[in-house]
């Protein structure tokens, strides 16, 4: 089958930016045969090793941070800024699994007794050879994530990033290589879809995957009969419940900020806003001031905030909700289509009156929009927050500490979020429930999940 060609498109302008061949299965197959013969040379090497790798590919992410920046901005459209935030970010992540991974992955002495000449203990072995097939909406995150402690943790690594963020990736692949990751050990495999499927039907040992939850679903059943470890990083629909108490133009800008950075293009973006029906109208009268003042612009502007949508078919989505909403009786705040520029581009859209009869607050948007129901108390509050067949983050904006614990220990989310949002550390685990996916990535556990553990039953003679 001859190789498919691959469109690289400037979301803000819709020009062609490149054009290259992507993997088909015979290239895929002999990139996995590379990697499957590279691992084991890569695990015996000292983990001192694998870990002083990463630390002069954060050297050289921070030397080459301005012109990586300038190209995640060029392919997916992200702000400038925020591009650079995004750069930033990624070295914190660095800076922690290179503090951290040598004691995670260290052998453990579980138990000894001397008396029967026993010894057990635990070692962490790599799976093998994994694929991570990544997303685009933060690419150095969602993708630093996997392939970093894998690697530290001796796999080797076939990394499909988004197509619609190739040329991060394979800078990328550049800069590991540069930094002394073998090229048969972080193995870039280019293409779409129909390449991330054939990755899948080489014998990998392990899938960890970030995207939406339609397509998780396929990896999950491509997967399950393998026996193979998978993760699944997936889509949210994350609410936050803005209580009576809070400073309401502080709440405001703060879940604005929210749900409209990376233009709406989180996973972890603000998706449903619930309010306390006594400061609702002051809430939305603040949170539409803020979103009118935002900048909507070219993305290499240092001075614009919301910048195109990547993927063009979301402007179908945003559109669709928004009349869906209308002609449900939501009231139309302020945005509510594209704007008419070549390029993706919608106007910040806020809803209000709106209901869980309403797709835009039961689908997940990934847009810059967003809808705002009045609830009357706390119990009507954490009933619709749980309303979701997602699970990955949910806030509360409240100045009652106890409060707040009392409510987000009754909603189910992989993360909860007291008086902020759209937040993502290091040291805490990341993971969903439910459609927002399986397993994990970061903490000290995000770097044990790239090994199997090994049980040691030692007697001396
Ligand atoms: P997507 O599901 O369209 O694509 C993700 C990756 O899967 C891409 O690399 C794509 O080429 C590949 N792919 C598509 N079809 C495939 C198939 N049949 N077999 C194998 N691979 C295939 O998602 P996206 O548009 O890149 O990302 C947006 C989604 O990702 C949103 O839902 C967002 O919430 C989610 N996301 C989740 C997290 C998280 O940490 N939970 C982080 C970022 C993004």
């Amino acid at each position: 089958m001859p190789a498919a060609t691959l469109s690289i498109v400037n979301p803000a302008t819709g020009s062609a930016v490149l054009r290259l061949a992507a993997d088909g299965p015979r290239e895929v197959a002999q990139r996995y045969a590379a990697a499957r013969a590279a691992q084991p040379r890569w695990a015996a090497t000292p983990i001192r090793k694998r870990i002083a790798a990463i630390e002069k590919f954060r050297a050289q992410v921070v030397a080459r941070g301005d012109a990586l920046a300038q190209t995640l901005t060029q392919e997916v459209g992200k702000p400038i800024r925020q591009s650079r935030n995004e750069l930033k970010g990624l070295l914190g992540r660095l800076d922690f699994f290179i503090a951290e991974s040598a004691r995670v992955l260290r052998e453990q002495k579980v138990f000894t007794d001397a008396s029967q000449r026993m010894d057990e203990r635990v070692t962490h072995e790599p799976l093998g050879v994994v694929a991570n097939i990544s997303a685009w909406n933060y690419p150095y995150f969602v993708g630093s994530n996997v392939f970093v402690p894998a690697l530290v943790a001796g796999n080797a690594v076939l990394y499909k990033p988004s197509e619609y963020a190739t040329l991060t990736g394979r800078h990328i692949a550049d800069l590991l290589h540069a930094s002394g990751v073998p090229e048969d050990v972080f193995v870039p495999v280019i293409g779409a879809g129909a390449t991330g499927a054939a990755l899948l039907r080489q014998p990998v040992d392990g899938v960890f995957f970030t995207g939406s939850y339609a397509t998780g679903a396929k990896i999950a059943a491509a997967a399950g009969r393998r026996m193979i470890k998978v993760q699944l990083e997936l889509g949210g629909k994350d609410p936050v419940y803005v209580c009576e108490d809070v400073d309401v133009n502080a709440a405001a800008a703060a879940v604005a900020d929210g749900a409209f950075y990376n233009t709406g293009q989180s996973c972890c973006s603000v998706e449903r806003i619930y309010v306390h029906e006594a400061i609702h109208d002051a809430f939305v009268d603040a949170f539409v001031a803020e979103v009118k003042r935002y900048r909507v612009g070219d993305p290499l502007d240092e001075t614009t905030y919301i910048g195109p949508l990547t993927r063009r078919a979301q402007l179908d989505v945003l559109r669709r909700q928004v009349a869906d909403a209308r002609r449900k009786g939501a009231t139309l705040s302020t945005g509510g289509s594209a704007i008419k520029r070549k390029g993706n581009w919608f106007a910040p859209t806020v809803l209000t009156d709106v209901d869980h009869s309403m797709l835009v607050m039961r689908d997940e948007s990934f847009g810059p929009i967003i809808g705002i129901q009045a609830v009357a108390d706390d119990a009507a509050a954490i009933e619709l927050m749980n309303d979701t067949e997602y699970g990955l983050t949910a806030g509360v904006y409240t100045n009652d500490a106890a409060r707040a614990r009392r409510i987000l220990s009754r909603v189910d989310a992989g993360s909860v979020y007291w008086n902020c949002c759209d937040r993502v550390s290091p040291r805490l685990p990341w993971s969903g429930v439910r459609h927002s996916g399986i397993g994990l990535t970061l903490s000290t556990m995000g770097i044990q999940t790239f090994t199997r553990p090994k049980a040691w039953h030692l007697r001396s003679a």
